[in-house]
């Protein structure tokens, strides 16, 4: 552990240093304030004793340095020495960053105490800066987790139902369109029974994936829905837009070319998307769940008419509707 000594002083700080050593401290003993702020940033000592009337800078002075000069988390304890032992002098020690107030002569079994005191602080306030760094961790992680579907490792519906109503207050903030694509597995029930639930659970992990991979912008979206549902959220993303990546996503899962005997509308696996896409007017907040309701239209469609295959809403409202 190193002690910094800020002290003008020779005879007092070489006495210091003597006790310190004693101690079992490694001594590093500043003439100045100006040659204690540069001892402090080359050393970062773990404890400063700091004199007070120091010619040029004094004590007070550094002390408040040295404060900024710290990092976030960190914290050195600065004990003040000093023959002055007036109230207001302790108060502006105390008010500048200080910590403790040694008064010269300085005692050996005195110091011994402070400097032991302030190592014990040191310690707890180190072991809170481990465990709150850890406790951040540990919340990071926590929100990834609670975003993610456990299965596909893709956003859940939690993150999305969040993630659509915050794009479509921007997108009414902002006057941009929005897109949103619900997208459901063609005859999947039928895969299920077929060739069973893990392969199933394994089909799902491959179609989130070539999902994902459609995706083009960062601020772009797409999340397990439930069950073999999943859905797409595109901001600033009109209907033209928003078809190409339905057709991309719908040709990226008949690409993966996953065996589907059993399914009446293609030898593989395939999807259904249905897309909608909306200009939200600017004092519309809550119009995302006509948007939902406006995609699940279409996908119910796009199953009608033969599965395999992205459908556009029609859209009932023109004022909001992008054609
Ligand atoms: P359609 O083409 O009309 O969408 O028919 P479908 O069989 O896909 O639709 P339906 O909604 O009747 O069946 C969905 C099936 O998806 C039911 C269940 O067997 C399966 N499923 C839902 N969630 C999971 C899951 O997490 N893992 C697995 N393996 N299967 C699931
Ligand atoms: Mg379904
Ligand atoms: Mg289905």
């Amino acid at each position: 552990m190193k002690a910094l000594v800020i002290d003008d002083t020779v005879t007092s700080a070489t006495l210091v240093c003597h006790l310190l050593g004693k101690m079992g401290l490694e001594p590093i003993h500043a003439r100045d304030g100006a040659a204690g702020i540069e001892a402090f940033q080359r050393e970062r000592p773990d404890l400063i004793l700091l004199d007070i009337i120091m010619p040029g800078m004094d004590g007070f002075e550094v002390a408040r340095r040295i404060r900024q000069l710290e990092q976030d988390g960190e914290w050195t304890p600065i004990i003040f020495l000093s023959a002055r032992t007036s109230d207001e002098d302790l108060e502006r020690g105390i008010a500048v960053g200080g910590d403790d107030y040694l008064t010269k002569p300085v005692s050996e079994v005195v110091l011994k105490a402070k400097v032991r005191a302030m190592q014990r602080i040191a310690q707890m306030r180190y072991s809170l800066v481990v465990l709150t760094r850890k406790l951040d961790e540990a919340n990071r992680e926590l929100k990834r987790l609670s975003a993610a579907d456990g299965l596909t490792g893709i956003a859940n519906r939690r993150c999305f139902d969040e993630t659509l109503a915050r794009e479509w207050r921007r997108a009414a903030r902002t006057g941009t369109p929005i897109s949103l694509l619900v997208i459901d597995v063609d005859h999947f029930k039928q895969f299920n029974d077929g060739y069973g639930h893990q392969v199933g659970d394994e089909c799902l992990k491959a179609v989130a994936r070539a999902l994902e991979g459609q995706l083009r912008r960062p601020s772009d979206l797409v999340a397990r829905y439930g069950g073999e549902e999943f859905a797409a959220i595109l901001p600033e993303t009109g209907s033209e837009g928003a078809a190409n990546v339905a057709e991309a996503m719908r040709a990226a899962v008949a690409a993966l070319g996953i065996t589907h005997r059993f399914s009446a509308t293609a030898p593989t696996v395939t999807i259904s998307v249905g897309v909608a896409s909306m200009s939200p007017s600017r004092a519309d907040e809550v119009g995302h769940l006509a948007l939902l309701q406006a995609a699940d239209r279409a996908l119910y469609e796009a199953k009608r008419s033969g599965r395999n295959r992205a459908i556009t809403a029609s859209c009932t409202e023109p004022a909001t509707c992008i054609r």
